[in-house]
């Protein structure tokens, strides 16, 4: 098949094997690729219910048809059952590992088993090795880039785990080469309990386009068409976001107790720019260059060099623990990504923290210091704590819902998880379409498989009039029609970043000219809709069950500022949206797809 590389590699640490499998093209035509190929491969092969640390568990990288080409702003995935939640995970990435490993000759690699000790795998076209790496055990994110690349040059390409992962710690991220994330989930610490410390790639493959002349015509058609209509996000990034959010009152403040952050200013994009911003940086192919290099350049950080942060991070280790200036923040975010830890459940679980704290359930010797909304210091020692599991950083390390029912005493009511994740830089509170969207995520509470703020605020919706967030009208509809859609094109592993600035049907037309595969929108609408039944069946496989009034405490409390102040979260109307969203699906009342379903989308 054009534009595949045709090969996954399969590798099995406990046996210390490697093997190779045909991609099965029956497969394809059904997932495409990313998300949906590596969903599949999960679904067929992972053996039920599971502890994702069982060496069973498989870690599988997966690319897309067109990732690897210079169609614009492809990315890879990460795909396992996660330890964060128990549910099936996906976890994106920029960057250029992905890249290398389909250069080197593989669709997909599918980590099984668990070493004894500490091993890297080197992959170099068909020649795979799974090397010894007790030298890298107890590196940094960074250090373990500088060991590798010092020994095996600078051209290979990494993903690797930091302490969090080799700890275990349930929201461990894994870090791609140039220093991209795998965020969500835990996948890091999925890669941590098979003992593997990095993958280091180096390809020498081409990838066959079926109409070379015509794929880059429309090529260099997409990447002028995303140059011009992402201007903002190419100078500023998603911090861009920070003036609409807080004046929704969607962002998270002090463990969302509030959704307009009074300091904001202080933090806004253009503070990043003129104090920060070093250079530009983009992931491979990608016209946009949303990635911003910087330097802390005064205060007790002075000095050190940063990826930027960008907007979730600003929400979770900015507004959500009360840090209020950009060196600060950004000093945060790289000791996170030294460390290997997801900014967003880290900056949930450190403002969980402080609250509980401030309520008297945590003590000061439990904690190991004292600590306030605000406190850089005291936030950075319990990021490290967490880390390395020490002290209370043990519990804090399961996560704020396990957390929070170990620490009990009422902790639970300031948990703000929702599907065992904590909650993104949108607060829901002000928006019914979101609180839909994270309460059916195919991987938890999630931002990234639907979002309609967007069409609440724009007030149109495929031509239709959409009511403002209070109203739950139309809202069942578009987040299917979004989760829908955000399924197939995460199977060609898009940025979701890019996606407002090309359309779907351009990102067919390149689809068909590199694969030679004509597909409208509505299969490749057909293929999101069976990639989300098929998590949905996953997900009810490992123990998943629906719960509408799973929404967090804090958000069934009216919000306390913003346009949308006094909203909150009715079960009554999460009832009514769930019924009308299960109903849409085709599925039954508990949200179980009815075999009718399932055989309309060829999943039986
Ligand atoms: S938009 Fe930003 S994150 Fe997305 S691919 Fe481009 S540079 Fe990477």
């Amino acid at each position: 098949m054009y534009a595949y590389m045709n090969k996954i590699l399969y590798i099995d640490l406990t046996q210390k094997k490697y093997y190779f499998k045909e991609l099965q093209q029956e497969i394809v035509e059904l997932f495409i690729g990313g998300k949906g190929l590596g969903l599949k491969l999960l679904y067929d092969e992972l053996p039920p219910k599971l502890d994702p640390f069982n060496e069973k568990n498989l870690l599988i990288f997966v690319s897309g048809p067109l990732t690897g080409t210079l169609a614009p702003s492809m990315r890879g995935c990460v795909i396992s059952k996660s330890p964060l939640n128990n549910m099936f995970d996906d976890s994106y990435f920029g960057g250029h590992f992905i890249q290398e490993v389909k250069y080197a000759g593989y669709d997909a690699i599918v980590i099984s088993g668990k070493s004894e000790t500490p091993v890297f795998i080197l992959i170099e076209d068909d020649n795979v090795k799974i090397l010894e790496a007790d030298y890298l055990w107890g590196l940094d994110t960074y250090e373990t880039y500088d060991v590798l690349k010092g020994k095996l040059g600078k051209d290979v390409k990494i993903a690797c785990i930091g302490p969090a992962g080799e700890n275990l710690v349930k929201y461990a991220l894994i870090d791609c080469d140039p220093h991209r994330q795998a965020g969500r989930g835990g996948l890091g610490a999925v890669m941590g309990s098979k003992k593997l410390k990095a993958i280091a790639v180096r390809g020498s493959k081409g990838i066959k386009i079926k109409e070379p002349k015509l794929f880059f015509e429309e090529v260099k058609k997409a990447h002028e068409f995303l140059k011009e209509s992402t201007k903002p996000l190419a100078k500023y990034s998603t911090l861009i976001n920070i003036p609409f959010s807080n004046e929704m009152g969607f962002f998270p403040v002090r463990n969302y107790s509030s959704g307009s952050f009074e300091k904001r200013s202080s933090i806004n994009y253009d503070q990043h720019d003129k104090r920060v911003w070093l250079r530009d940086s983009a992931c491979a192919a990608c016209p946009i260059h949303c990635s911003k290099l910087g330097v802390i350049r005064r205060g007790a950080y002075k000095g050190s060099l940063c990826d930027n942060v960008e907007y979730e991070t600003a929400g979770l280790l900015g507004g959500n623990i009360g840090i209020s200036n950009v060196e600060d923040l950004n000093y945060l975010n790289l000791l996170c990504d030294k460390l290997g830890l997801d900014t967003i459940s880290a900056g949930g679980v450190v403002g969980f923290t402080i609250e509980a704290y401030k309520n008297g359930l945590i003590s000061k010797e439990d904690l190991g210091t004292d600590i306030d909304f605000g406190n850089t210091k005291a936030v950075a020692f319990l990021l490290n704590q967490i880390a390395y599991r020490k002290g209370i950083g043990n519990i804090l390390a399961e996560g704020v819902l396990k957390a929070s029912s170990i620490i009990g005493g009422g902790a639970e009511k300031l948990a703000v998880t929702i599907q065992g994740y904590e909650v993104p830089a949108w607060g829901p509170r002000g928006s019914e379409g979101m609180g839909l969207a994270y309460l059916t995520g195919d991987r938890g509470g999630c931002h990234q498989r639907a979002f309609p703020i967007a069409y609440e605020v724009e007030g149109v919706w495929q031509g239709q009039p959409v009511e403002d967030g209070k109203s739950i009208n139309l809202k069942p509809e578009i987040v299917i029609w979004e989760q829908n859609l955000l399924a197939a094109l995460y199977s060609l592993t898009i940025c979701e970043i890019a996606r407002g600035g090309i359309t779907v049907n351009q990102y067919l037309d390149m689809f068909k000219y590199a694969t030679g595969r004509d597909i409208d929108q509505d299969e490749f609408f057909r293929i999101g809709e069976r990639i989300w039944n098929l998590a949905r069946l996953f997900n009810i496989r490992e123990g998943w069950k629906q719960n509408y009034s799973a929404m967090p405490s804090r958000f069934k409390e009216p919000l306390p500022d913003g346009k949308m102040k006094g909203h909150y979260f009715e079960e009554n109307k999460l009832s009514q949206m769930m019924l009308r969203y299960n109903q849409l699906r085709g599925w039954d009342e508990n949200g179980i797809p009815t075999n009718e379903k399932l055989k309309e989308l060829r999943l039986i």
